[in-house]
C-alpha cells in the first residue's frame, strides 16, 4: 500500500539503519548493562556501572548526541514503520533527558539502586556453561561497594515510601548473595584464586548492602520522629503531566484522559444498575433490592461470582477456550489469525511461579526462535481460602475474559503481529500504554462482536473489569496531581468500584510507589477506541474492522499517537 519513490525512500531507510542499527545498540548496552542483561543481551554483563555523577553526565551526553543525529533525519522520507521507530527514540532519549534533569527520581527514589536483579539472572539462566557466568558474576560483584557509595551520595530528600521500599527490597537483594551463590562457587570448577576472590567479594556485597539498608533505615527514623522531612509521594502536576505526556503519547494531556475517565465510570455504573435491575430477580426471586446503586450491583456481582469452575479444571478450561475464541475471531472476520504458530498453554514452569494467574510468556528480542506459552498457573500452592478468592474473581464470565486480554486477539496476537515486522527498537522502546490499550480494547470489541450471546451477566462482569483500568486512572490522577487522601482512595475502590479491601490496599501502595504507569490500560484502550470509531464515520461503508484491526498492528508497539499518525496517512497512488 505504502509504496512511494522506492528508491528514494530505501536510501534514508538504508542511512537511518545504519545510524540506529547494530552498533547504536552496541553504544546502548555499553552504558546499560543491567537493562541489557533484562533483555538477553550479554556481552557487557561483567561490567556494573557506578551510578555517580560521571556515569549520569555521560548518560546525558549521549542522549544529546542521538537526539542531535535523530534530528538531521527526515522523518518524511524514511517508510512508515521507520519513521515510527524514528519518532519512538527521539521519545525514549527525551524521555530519559528529563528524567535525568527535571524528574531527578535519582535523588529521591533510594529503590533506584538495587544491584539484586542482573546478578540473580546471570546465576539463574544458563545462557553459559556455570563456570563462564561465575566469572562474570566475579567482574561484577567488584563494584558493588562503589555502587552504594555513589548511591549513598546521589539520595537527597528522599520520600518515606520509597525509603521503606527501598529497605524492603534491598534486604531482599541479601538473598541473591546468600549461600546458594557461595555453593555454586565453591562446587564449580575455578581457580583456588578466583574462588578465594568470590568469597572475598560475596562478603563485601553482603557488607554495602547491609550498611545501605542500615543507613535508610536511620533515615526512616528520622522521618518518623519528625527529626526530617520527607519529600511527598505525590508528584504534583507539573512533573506529573510532563511524565504522562513522554509516558503515554497517546495525543491526549492527563487532565483530558482523567476528566474522560470520570465520565466513563459515571457510564459504566449507569450500565451496570441497568444490567442489575434486569437480572435481579433472576437471581434474587424473594428479596427485594437494596435502594442504593452500589449495594444493588455488589450484591449480585457476588451472587455470579459463585459460578467458576473447580480449581482442579482450571488448566483446562483455558486450554479449551482459546481454540473456541480463535474460532470465534475467524468466524466473525475480526482480524487474520496465522495458523502456523499455535500457542501452547501449559502451566506455569515452578520457577516462574509468583502469583496466581495467567501470562504470556513470550521469547525476548535477542532469542526470537523461541515459542510463546501461555502460562496458568494451577491453584494447587493455594490456601482453599485463597483459591476460592481468585476462582471467585476470575468466574465463568470473567475467565474468558482474561483469555482474551492474554491471548486471543489480546496480547499474543499482538505479538505475532509485532514479529512480523521485525523491529528490535519497537520490541526494546515498545510503548506500555498501546500494548495493554491493545489488550483492553479487543475485550469489548470481542464482546460488541456478539461473543458470550450478549448476556447480561457477561456485559456486566466485564464492566466490573472494566472499571478497574478505568479507576486506575482516577486514582492515579488523582492522587498524584488532586492530593486525593487513603480514604477517598479506598471508598473509590472498594465501595465504588466493588474491589476487595486487599486488592485496594495493594493498589494504594502501588500508586504511592508509581506515577502513571497506571493510567497506561485506560488511556491506550480509550485511544484505540477512539481511532476506530472516528474511521468508522469518516470511511462510512468502506470500513472493514478486520482491514483496521491488521492496519492498527502492522506498526508493532508503536504509541498510539504515532500509529494514529501513520493509519492517517492518504494512501499513495
Ligand atoms: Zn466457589
Ligand atoms: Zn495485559
Amino acid at each position: 500500500m505504502q509504496s512511494t519513490t522506492a528508491a528514494a525512500e530505501s536510501a534514508a531507510d538504508a542511512a537511518f539503519r545504519r545510524e540506529f542499527g547494530d552498533a547504536f545498540f552496541d553504544r546502548l548496552w555499553q552504558l546499560n548493562p543491567d537493562w541489557a542483561i533484562a533483555v538477553g543481551y550479554y556481552k557487557y554483563a561483567d561490567r556494573l556501572i557506578v551510578p555517580d555523577d560521571k556515569a549520569r553526565a555521560a548518560q546525558l551526553e549521549q542522549d544529546e548526541r542521538w537526539l542531535k543525529s535523530l534530528h538531521r533525519i527526515d522523518p518524511t522520507k524514511l517508510s512508515p514503520n521507520l519513521r515510527a521507530d524514528r519518532a519512538i527514540l527521539v521519545n525514549a532519549f527525551e524521555t530519559d533527558r528529563w528524567a535525568l534533569t527535571e524528574l531527578r527520581s535519582w535523588q529521591w527514589n533510594p529503590s533506584n539502586y538495587n544491584v539484586a536483579d542482573p546478578f540473580a539472572l546471570l546465576a539463574s539462566l544458563e545462557y553459559a556453561p556455570l563456570e563462564q557466568r561465575l566469572r562474570t558474576i566475579l567482574a561484577r560483584l567488584e563494584n558493588v561497594p562503589a555502587y552504594y557509595a555513589a548511591a549513598k551520595r546521589a539520595v537527597a530528600n528522599p520520600t518515606r515510601e520509597h525509603t521503606e521500599l527501598a529497605i524492603e527490597q534491598n534486604r531482599g537483594a541479601l538473598d541473591v548473595f546468600g549461600n546458594d551463590l557461595e555453593r555454586q562457587a565453591a562446587t564449580a570448577n575455578l581457580t583456588s584464586a578466583e574462588r578465594q576472590s568470590f568469597s572475598r567479594r560475596l562478603a563485601a556485597a553482603r557488607a554495602a548492602i547491609t550498611d545501605y539498608v542500615n543507613w535508610l533505615a536511620e533515615l526512616d527514623a528520622r522521618f518518623v520522629s519528625g527529626a526530617e522531612r520527607a519529600r511527598s509521594f505525590r508528584l504534583g502536576r507539573e512533573l506529573y503531566g510532563r511524565k504522562f505526556e513522554l509516558e503515554i503519547q497517546s495525543g491526549e494531556t492527563a487532565e483530558q484522559l482523567y476528566a474522560r475517565a470520570l465520565e466513563e465510570k459515571e457510564r459504566l455504573l449507569t450500565r451496570m444498575a441497568l444490567l442489575t435491575d434486569l437480572l435481579w430477580p433472576k437471581y434474587f426471586p424473594n428479596a427485594a433490592p437494596p435502594d442504593d446503586r452500589f449495594e444493588r450491583i455488589g450484591k449480585l456481582i457476588m451472587k455470579l461470582s459463585e459460578r467458576h469452575v473447580p480449581p482442579e479444571q482450571l488448566v483446562a478450561a483455558v486450554k479449551r477456550q482459546i481454540p473456541e475464541l480463535e474460532q470465534w475471531v475467524r468466524d466473525h472476520n475480526l482480524i487474520d489469525l496465522d495458523a502456523s504458530k499455535p500457542l501452547a498453554v501449559r502451566e506455569t514452569p515452578l520457577y516462574k511461579r509468583g502469583i496466581a494467574g495467567a501470562s504470556i510468556d513470550s521469547p525476548g528480542p535477542y532469542d526470537p526462535g523461541a515459542p510463546t506459552y501461555y502460562n496458568v498457573t494451577p491453584l494447587d500452592d493455594l490456601s482453599p481460602e485463597r483459591a476460592e478468592s481468585w476462582l471467585r474473581e476470575y468466574n465463568d464470565w470473567m475467565l474468558p475474559i482474561l483469555n482474551i486480554h492474554e491471548a486471543v486477539p489480546g496480547h499474543y496476537v499482538q505479538l505475532i503481529y509485532a514479529n512480523r515486522s521485525p523491529s528490535l527498537i519497537k520490541s526494546i522502546f515498545g510503548n506500555g500504554a498501546m500494548i495493554e490499550g491493545w489488550a483492553v480494547y479487543t475485550e469489548r470489541m470481542m464482546l460488541e462482536s456478539g461473543y458470550g450471546d450478549d448476556k447480561a451477566e457477561f456485559w456486566l462482569i466485564y464492566s466490573k473489569w472494566n472499571l478497574r483500568s478505568v479507576c486506575n486512572t482516577i486514582l492515579d490522577y488523582g492522587v498524584h496531581v488532586l492530593d486525593m487522601s487513603e480514604a477517598d482512595a479506598r471508598d473509590l475502590l472498594v465501595r465504588q468500584a466493588f474491589q476487595t479491601p486487599q486488592e485496594a490496599a495493594d493498589k494504594w501502595k502501588r500508586v504511592q510507589r508509581t506515577s502513571v504507569q497506571l493510567t497506561s490500560y485506560f488511556s491506550g484502550y480509550a485511544a484505540i477506541y477512539d481511532l476506530r470509531e472516528r474511521f468508522k464515520r469518516e470511511r462510512g461503508d468502506a470500513f472493514d474492522l478486520k482491514r483496521f484491526h491488521e492496519q492498527f498492528l502492522s506498526y508493532g508497539n508503536a504509541p498510539v499517537g504515532v500509529i494514529r499518525e501513520l493509519m492517517e496517512q492518504p494512501a499513495p497512488h
